[in-house]
């Protein structure tokens, strides 16, 4: 039978069976205004570590609404393990990053200040809504961790030893994408994004002196940073990530049968 909840909210509280869950002034407005729903109608509920559930409407009050959770419906599963550090862009064009790079399945979300990066700050909440409502949309259970807004030379300084960084440097000056990820060993894995301005060179030519360092290239034209992005992720998850038959036997399912 065809699953009949349509309604997908990610939740900070622990879910297990009976267990009460409180919705914020917000989400009780949506659903209750937007989506009329109703006492007793059900909806479906992720924290991102026990699973999908469903739960029922318990009531609506002046400005929130509780839930009771009821049973199980899909098993905790994990994202690839692939971080994405992008260079800060123009709102509008960030919020299409968070929630693109989340419908594709980053695990970690990181903002890096290169030489060249125009805005100097981030919102990091507004990051992290986008990446929880596009989680919600595309059935993820998880939304990816946000890393700290930092200078990239410091990102790069604490740097995992066992995470390749695939570095997508300007227009025709690295090997082909397609090529360097065919061959790709299994494991951690991040892509680097830069800036609107592109890399500066001196910072380029250090970056791709680091040992785990990888330069791909993502075609003979100059992308947007938003759509180099994308393109990357597409590549990343067909050639290496839960897009090929390699990357489900490497990781557990993306999604446990509904029961
Ligand atoms: N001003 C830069 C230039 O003239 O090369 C363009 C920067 S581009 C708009 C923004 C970022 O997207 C680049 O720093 C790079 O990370 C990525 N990018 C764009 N096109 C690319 C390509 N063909 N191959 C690899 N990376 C690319």
């Amino acid at each position: 039978m065809a699953d009949p909840i349509k309604t997908r909210l990610y939740v900070d509280s622990p879910l297990a069976e009976g267990q009460s869950v409180g919705l914020d002034h917000e989400r009780a407005h949506f659903l209750r205004h937007v989506l009329r729903l109703d006492r007793g109608d059900s909806v479906a509920v992720f924290n991102g570590r026990d699973g999908e559930w469903r739960a029922a409407i318990d009531g609506f009050g002046k400005g929130w609404c509780s839930l009771t959770v009821a049973e199980q419906r899909r098993e905790q599963d994990t994202a690839p393990d692939l971080w994405l550090l992008f260079a800060p862009l123009k709102k509008g064009r960030i919020d299409f990053v968070a929630e693109k790079a989340t419908e594709m399945g980053v695990s970690r979300l990181w903002p890096v200040f290169t030489r060249r990066t125009d805005p100097n700050r981030v919102n990091i909440d507004r990051l992290r809504a986008n990446a929880v409502e596009a989680a919600e949309q595309c059935e993820r259970l998880s939304v990816p961790e946000m890393g700290e807004a930092v200078p990239l030379d410091r990102a790069l300084a604490g740097w995992p030893a066992d995470r390749r960084l695939y570095l997508c440097a300007e227009a025709g000056s690295a090997r082909p994408v397609a090529e360097v990820l065919r061959d790709a060993p299994p494991g951690p894995a991040a892509l680097l994004v830069g800036p609107e301005g592109g890399f500066d060179q001196s910072e380029l030519d250090e970056i791709t002196k680091l040992p785990f360092v990888v330069p791909v290239g993502l075609g003979p034209r100059i992308l947007r940073a938003d759509t180099a992005v994308v393109a990357a992720l597409a590549c990343w998850q067909s050639l290496a990530g839960d897009w090929t038959a390699g990357g489900s036997d490497r990781r557990p399912p993306f999604r446990a049968p509904i029961p």
